[in-house]
């Protein structure tokens, strides 16, 4: 793990490309922190604790200021199952955005726990948890601490229902979460809002003044992360076309999936572990409307 400074004061940690596996320890997923007079905040917790840790002693590395805030981008395992080293060792208090809840509904949460504890062993086992915010925010919610002004923006449901930026104003530096993936295929789950997913990539590709960097929850960070934006835009505006024209022509996925050429996208990492499946949620989620 590598500490990458976007402005002064404003730090970020970039994960691996593809799955978690044994090979990258859950080390697949982007966090960063912001340090001020007042205390540290950090965004995103990562995969498992020992990366929490990890993270933990890179904020150490650069500051003694005590960790106040964590903020998380969305309640996802690879972004979460670090929050207990915060929780049990800091004074920080957790916050995140209100749907963050629905990730409890339901088994997913537990079936997702179990299958990371199998995947990740040792580095995620039976002391792993998931760790639940102490506070919540709705749809935007800006606050000061030291000499920067903080703001975060929901803007799930999309990827997830509580997918939110951050954006510390002063550097411009924006922490878009999940809403932008670079150099792999993109998780797409079984709750997606791909029609909003795609107005997040344009509010990112719009902001003005443009942000000096953009650190995305997954892939190396850009100044204005054109490539990502790109990328994404793309990428789910085909599987919204394809899948649409599919669902309204009442073709059966296996055939619909089939016809379509792939190709552009065959070798990017994690495509064999996520393609298909993100294909058939798109097509349920459009079958849904
Ligand atoms: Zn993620």
């Amino acid at each position: 793990m590598e500490l990458q400074k976007a402005a002064e004061d404003v730090y970020f940690v970039i994960g691996r490309n593809g799955v978690p596996d044994a090979e990258n320890e859950g080390f697949m997923s982007n966090a960063g922190f912001v340090v001020t007079d007042d205390g540290v905040v950090v965004y995103d917790a990562l995969g498992t604790p020992s990366l929490g840790w990890k993270l933990l002693s890179k904020i150490r590395s650069v500051t003694d200021k005590p960790v106040t805030r964590v903020v998380v981008g969305h309640y996802h395992a690879d972004h979460i199952y670090g929050l207990q080293v915060f929780e049990g060792h800091t004074d920080a208090t957790i916050w995140a955005q209100n749907r963050y809840a629905q990730y409890f509904e339901g088994q997913g949460a537990q079936r997702r726990l179990k299958q990371r504890r199998q995947a990740l062993f040792p580095w995620v086992d039976e002391d792993t948890r998931v760790v639940r915010p102490d506070e919540t925010f709705g749809e935007r919610k800006t606050f000061e601490m030291g000499d920067k002004r903080i703001e975060l923006v929901h803007v799930g449901p999309a990827h997830a229902p509580d997918d939110t930026m951050m954006i510390v104003h002063g550097p411009d530096v924006v922490f878009s979460g999940d809403i932008l993936f670079d150099g792999r295929i993109p998780f797409i789950g079984d709750n997606v809002d791909t029609k909003n997913w795609l107005e997040g990539v344009e509010r990112v590709a719009a902001m003005d003044p443009p942000p000096s960097t953009i650190i995305p929850g997954h892939g190396p960070a850009e100044e204005n992360a054109s490539r990502a934006i790109d990328f994404m835009r793309g990428y789910i505006t085909k599987l919204r076309e394809t899948m649409g024209e599919a669902v309204k022509k009442l073709q059966p996925f296996e055939s619909a999936y089939n016809q379509v050429d792939w190709s552009e996208y065959e070798g990017l990492p994690a495509y064999e572990a996520t393609h298909r499946r993100n294909a058939y949620n798109v097509y349920l989620e459009l079958q849904g409307q």
